[in-house]
């Protein structure tokens, strides 16, 4: 059977990506393409594909072309309006934007429990920063202490980044033990970075980069440095394609692409 799939955030990075992605395959069709800043430009000029498309403007170009699935790639300040609508849409949802809130994250698991379309957030699509954060878990559980340090390019609008909380949640949810912090004051605020769940992350931002990560564990006379690198954004869509054929099996709103793999 066909996939129908729509792309919201369809001129970006990542969504002209997806767009590329999807229209590549024999079993996933893309049928619509929303993104308000660039409505009735050509599909083919924006994704540079064979396609008659238009980007619309609006999102009720999803439910108009009829789309079983709508991949979502905007940002933190439309994804949560935009994953509700999907939810009370009936349009199953495979959310890659990352910064939702947890208010909006804990509505759309109440909207997908109650009604008929499922959703998968993935902070990350690339199979390399799902392993990461699986043998992170591991880790913790050895060596408590750790700090996360990722790497992003310096548009990303939101930091840390949704791959770096996850991962501290994994740690946290994983480690036996939260340990003291090291002494010393912060002279200059921030240089000692964020703290999630327990974790410290640090963000770096420069041009050049596409989406780093390093996970670093300490213990007595040992370090353990377990790395990723997504060098280009294809590294993601292997994941996106799944989550695009596997997201109506889902029961409700998951989140992590593990839950796939
Ligand atoms: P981008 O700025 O290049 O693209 C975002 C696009 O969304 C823009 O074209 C913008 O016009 C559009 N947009 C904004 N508001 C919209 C709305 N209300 N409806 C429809 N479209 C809207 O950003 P990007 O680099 O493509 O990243 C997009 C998101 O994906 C970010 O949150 C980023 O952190 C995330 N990301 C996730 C993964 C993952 O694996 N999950 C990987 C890379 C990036």
């Amino acid at each position: 059977m066909t996939v129908r799939v729509g792309v919201i955030g369809a001129a970006g990075r990542m969504g002209s990506e997806v767009c590329r992605a999807v229209s590549g395959t024999d079993d996933l069709r893309l049928v619509a393409a929303v993104d308000p800043h660039h409505g009735g430009a050509s599909l083919r000029d924006v994704a540079g594909i064979d396609t008659d498309l238009t980007v619309a403007a609006d999102l009720d170009a999803i439910v108009d072309a009829d789309c079983d699935v709508a991949v979502e790639f905007t940002g933190p300040a439309a994804v949560g309006a935009n994953l509700r609508w999907l939810l009370d849409h009936d349009v199953h949802a495979v959310v890659g934007a990352t910064g939702i809130s947890d208010e909006d994250l804990a509505a759309a698991r109440e909207t997908a429990a109650a009604g008929r379309a499922n959703a998968l957030v993935a902070p990350n699509f690339a199979i390399g920063a799902v392993l990461l954060m699986q043998f992170a878990a591991e880790a913790a559980k050895h060596l408590p202490h750790v700090e996360i340090i990722e790497l992003h390019h310096d548009r990303k609008v939101d930091a840390p980044s949704g791959t770096a909380l996850r991962t501290a949640e994994l740690i946290a949810q994983a480690r036996r033990e939260v340990p003291e912090a090291p002494l010393g004051d912060d002279r200059h605020p921030g240089a000692r970075g964020a703290v999630h769940a327990d974790v410290r992350v640090h963000s770096v931002r420069l041009p050049g980069i596409v989406a780093n990560q390093e996970v670093i564990f300490g213990g007595a006379g040992q370090t353990l440095t377990i790395r990723h690198d997504s060098i280009d954004r294809t590294s993601f869509m292997p994941g996106v394609l799944l989550a695009c054929r596997e997201v109506a099996g889902l029961d409700g709103l998951v989140v992590g692409l593990e839950h796939l793999l």
